[in-house]
């Protein structure tokens, strides 16, 4: 048992993925933030799924089809619950944060973004954040603006108000860095944001997985997470939207499902969500985040929080103590991830010596270039950290990093 109250030993039973050596060493696994391992409870409810209530959607007649049905809209409902949106209509299902982000811009962004007008973003993204506005402003005339980063790895939001100009049509930013771990004043923001008429979308791939989200109490407009982090299957991953801009929205792709009707004329548009998941949905990916966020939050959402926040604080003086080591993303607050150099050994090199140890932790960009220019890096190395890691996970990083020492001695 942890200080939080976390059973990090029985929760780590429930990851069968963790009981493995890889390299011949038990495997340490850092590498949450990229994606999240699944615990037995989310193997089983897909395998059931596919057992026993396998059929397609909002369709047939039949009793399968009934139970499929039932499923899908059950995990919508689990969403709503987890994200505490007001209605189960609110919540989109998408791939991921990727997906969702590329409707927004697609839809909002091309129905209000015009020639001129300006979309910002910042300096924080990771490039699902980035790109979609970069197409977006190409295909309208539009120009990207961004809120710049300050040394430690907050956002510098003195002078926001004077990028919220009167042609910014939205603000699009992370909740929590995936490459510093700095956790943005998201509701700060969208006060701020919404003070001047401009609607705001976070990205939260990075948030849900280590603290309790309220999007009523963020008042934010658009929220995406993916399932694959938050302990869920591949290729299911969310997008809320407040009911009035969902509603106002033009459909993303066209086909089965997102229509009520259709002549060799004209089609009439399904209602939301439905008019935004056109084609056959990933119904055992809903069923496995419905089944991960059961999961979570039988475990307790503050006590997860609790376990991950004490161990980031292990973690980041553990690195500390290993000569040479310096770690990027000093905000003032931080989450989940631990990025760090070290003297002038490639993070490639530091990765692969550390895996050889059975010590996984993610090297490179981190999908968020622009974020490494600002800190005069192409790289680093990142360890990122879930409710089922321990201290002892990071003491086995710490010996890695020893070894790699020695290897550049
Ligand atoms: N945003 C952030 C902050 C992320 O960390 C990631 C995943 N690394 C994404 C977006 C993209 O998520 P996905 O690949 O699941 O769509």
């Amino acid at each position: 048992m942890s200080t939080s109250g976390l059973d990090v030993a029985r929760v780590r039973a429930d990851f069968p993925i963790l009981h493995q050596e890889v390299r011949g060493r038990p495997l340490v696994y850092l590498d949450s933030a990229a994606s999240g391992q699944k615990p037995q409870a989310v193997l089983d409810a897909i395998t059931h799924f596919y057992a026993h209530d396998n059929a397609n959607v909002h369709r047939g007649v039949h009793l399968l089809s009934e139970r499929a049905t039932e499923a899908f809209e059950g995990a919508r409902e689990k969403v709503r619950r987890f994200l505490n949106a007001r209605e189960a209509k609110e919540i989109v299902f998408v791939r991921g944060t990727t997906e969702a982000i590329n409707l927004v811009a697609q839809t909002f962004g091309r129905k209000h973004v015009g020639p001129g007008d300006e979309v910002l973003i910042t300096e924080l993204e990771h490039h699902a954040n980035i790109v979609p506005w970069q197409m977006l402003c190409e295909q309208q005339g539009a120009r990207l603006k961004y809120v710049p980063v300050d040394a430690h790895g907050d956002l510098v939001l003195d002078g926001l108000e004077a990028l919220l100009t009167p042609r910014t049509r939205i603000l699009a930013v992370t909740h929590v860095s995936n490459a510093l771990g700095t956790v943005v004043p998201v509701k700060e923001l969208v006060r701020r944001a919404h003070a001047k008429g401009v609607p705001v979308l976070v990205d939260g791939a990075q948030a849900v997985t280590h603290f309790p989200v309220d999007v009523q109490a963020l008042d934010c407009d658009f929220y995406a997470f993916s399932g694959h982090k938050l302990f869920g299957p591949m290729g299911i991953g969310v997008l809320y939207g407040k009911k009035e801009l969902l509603e106002a929205m033009p459909p993303y792709q066209g086909g089965g499902d997102m229509i009520l009707s259709v002549t060799m004329e004209k089609t009439v548009y399904n209602r939301i969500p439905h008019r935004f998941e056109a084609g056959t949905p990933d119904v055992a990916g809903a069923v496995g985040l419905g089944a991960a966020i059961d999961y979570l939050e039988a475990l307790g959402r503050e006590a997860i929080a609790a376990h991950d926040q004490a161990l980031l604080a292990y973690a980041e003086g553990a690195l500390g103590s290993v000569p040479g080591v310096r770690r990027l993303g000093h905000g003032q607050e931080r989450s989940g991830v631990v990025s760090f150099v070290m003297q002038d050994i490639h993070p490639h090199d530091i990765g692969t010596i550390l895996d050889r140890e059975g010590v996984a932790i993610r090297t490179g960009h981190h999908c968020a270039q622009p974020l490494m220019k600002c800190f005069g890096v192409a790289a680093t190395a990142r360890a990122s950290l879930a409710l089922y890691n321990t201290r002892e996970d990071v003491d086995a990083l710490v010996r890695g990093l020893h070894k790699v020492r020695e290897v550049f001695a």
